[in-house]
């Protein structure tokens, strides 16, 4: 906990350190004060041009760390702390990895590689029915639907659509999907122009790079912009972060409004004549909340520049609670402005994980995410998304979910998962230390609490086996419904109301818990410090 509390006021510390460190070493500080002065001189260059980036605040603060980092030893200190830290993130320590493979077995093991595998999905948590997300099958049903899925997948393990000329039946697989996935989100209707395409992808976040990639080559074929900008609500996924910074995009971030809605208002006043794209969920992963995909539509035709509509959660549930009756507004290819959308089948559309959907509203844009290659000795080669060879065996899974399942069966999913979700916002509108955020239009319901701290409450649920999201801004936790969750709302809201009592009545960390390092990292000031932080994390966890 001393780490923490160190990280917390560590700008404190550095400053009761750096006067320690410059009475024992004055002479050598004499020495170094003009070279860093002459750092400082080229910090303060580049300050202007990161202040249009961050905010002054950020700015200068990032400066201050840069310059300080520089004194002798502050580093070691840092990093000190920061390992702290890590260690304490790590969810396997690291001394669990004794015994680990790190060569290959001298005779192969055959057949026996199946018990090995066993014996290790046994070592998984309990996640039936616990997990935010997650599997978004179950009951009795999921038995069947695994089998059935996995016998597709294993049927075309060894395609590869990438060879066109030879696996045609993926080929026709993927098409069917895709055509599949939007008819359901407005292609078969008269006002999109019946041009709607698109490809299967390797997730959300790949098919959210690829409708970024698309927009600012489109963009740039139409407009000739070649400093490309887009903008995002903060609600929006990370995925946009990732595009703009593998696709050299100007990304700005733009608050939400009190309902934790888009803005479009405040969008628009960002747009300017190198943007190439804005973005709206429906609904966004924090808080479960449908974007004013409409409003943010006319923001797009008026500048005629790009609006992709992030349907990844929404995509196979929205037009199926809107087919029981919901109120649901307009969110898909009927809205005009919409150029580009993204559906997660391997979420609500039960598809093995690997699988998503990106879509255009015509072929001119899909085209722009396409790359050819005319100058290979390998031959001419032309690849629709970023990886090469493609998995055929997920394209015939996600292909056998959606005939498998069909029409009703996701009906009666949504209908199922929507009433859970009721459930669930009226018991939490029981429990008077918590609020929900905002009004959820779908399955996930994210609360907080004014009075306790809900990262403390989070730790409690976690120690009767829940794993939930954490959120920031505010701070609160969220729970995505699926079907694993249909039977146990009412376990659910028993451990919740559990775990606030014994936070009320003993509030403080627990032991294990993460609620300081979450605390912690949502008061640092320095966004660099929990940047490096997270990476370093990352890079000792795999
Ligand atoms: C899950 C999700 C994504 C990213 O999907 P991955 O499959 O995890 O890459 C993007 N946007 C939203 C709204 C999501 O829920």
């Amino acid at each position: 906990m001393e780490s923490l509390s160190g990280l917390c006021s560590y700008v404190d510390e550095f400053r009761g350190f750096a006067n320690q460190y410059l009475s024992n070493y004055e002479p050598v500080v004499l020495v170094m004060f003009p070279i860093l002065s002459i750092v400082l001189a080229s910090f303060l260059q580049s300050l202007i041009g990161v202040i249009s980036d961050k905010g002054l605040k950020a700015a200068l603060l990032g400066v201050f760390m840069s310059f300080f980092k520089l004194v002798p030893g502050v580093q070691k200190y840092i990093d000190g702390e920061k390992q702290k830290v890590v260690n304490k993130l790590q969810s396997s320590d690291k001394s669990k990895r004794d015994g680990w493979a790190s060569e290959l077995p001298k005779s192969g093991l055959g057949f026996g590689v199946l018990d090995r595998l066993k014996d290790e999905k046994a070592n998984d948590v309990a996640w039936q029915g616990k997990c935010s997300g997650t599997v978004y099958i179950a009951g009795s049903e999921s038995e069947g639907h695994f089998s059935l899925i996995n016998e597709a997948c294993a049927m075309f393990a060894h395609t590869n659509p990438l060879h066109l000329d030879v696996f045609q039946s993926v080929v026709r697989c993927e098409a069917e999907v895709v055509a599949m996935t939007a008819a359901l989100l407005g292609s078969k209707e008269k006002c999109s122009g019946g041009q709607i395409c698109g490809n299967m992808t390797s997730g959300g976040t790949e098919s959210i790079l690829m409708a970024v990639k698309s927009s600012r080559d489109y963009m740039k074929a139409r407009k000739g912009i070649t400093k490309p900008e887009m903008i995002i609500p903060v609600s929006a996924h990370s995925a946009y972060d990732k595009a703009a910074q593998y696709f050299n995009i100007k990304l700005w971030r733009v608050p939400v409004n009190k309902e934790f809605q888009a803005d479009s208002r405040a969008i628009g006043q960002f747009i300017n004549k190198n943007t190439i794209l804005i973005v709206g969920s429906a609904p966004g992963f924090p808080h479960g909340i449908i974007d004013p995909i409409e409003e943010l539509g006319e923001l797009a035709f008026k500048f005629g520049i790009c609006l992709h509509v992030d349907l990844c959660l929404g995509g196979f549930v929205l037009p199926f609670a809107r087919k029981l009756g919901y109120p649901i507004p307009p969110f898909d290819f009927s809205v005009k402005g919409v150029t580009s959308i993204s559906v997660d089948v391997h979420k609500y559309g039960l598809a093995p994980k690997g699988t998503s959907v990106v879509l255009y509203r015509n072929h001119e844009i899909r085209k722009c995410q396409f790359v050819a290659v005319t100058e290979w000795t390998g031959g001419l080669y032309v690849s629709p998304t970023m990886a090469g060879s493609r998995p055929g065996g997920l394209i015939a899974g996600a292909w056998a979910s959606l005939m498998s399942v069909g029409m009703e069966g996701y009906l009666e999913h949504t209908r199922e998962i929507m009433e859970a979700s009721k459930r669930l916002q009226k018991g939490l509108k029981e429990i008077s230390e918590l609020y929900i955020v905002g009004r959820p239009d779908m399955t996930v319901v994210a609360f907080g609490s004014h009075n306790l701290d809900i990262f403390e409450i989070n730790d409690i649920m976690s120690s009767k086996g829940w794993h939930l999201n954490a959120l920031q801004r505010p701070n609160s936790i969220h729970i995505c419904i699926t079907l694993q969750h249909v039977e146990v709302i009412d376990g659910f809201l028993k451990d919740l109301r559990d775990s606030v009592q014994t936070v009320k009545e003993n509030p403080g960390p627990v032991s294990g818990g993460l609620a300081p390092i979450y605390g912690a990292a949502g008061k640092m000031p320095d966004r660099g410090m929990v940047g490096d932080l997270l990476v370093d994390f990352m890079d000792s966890s795999c």
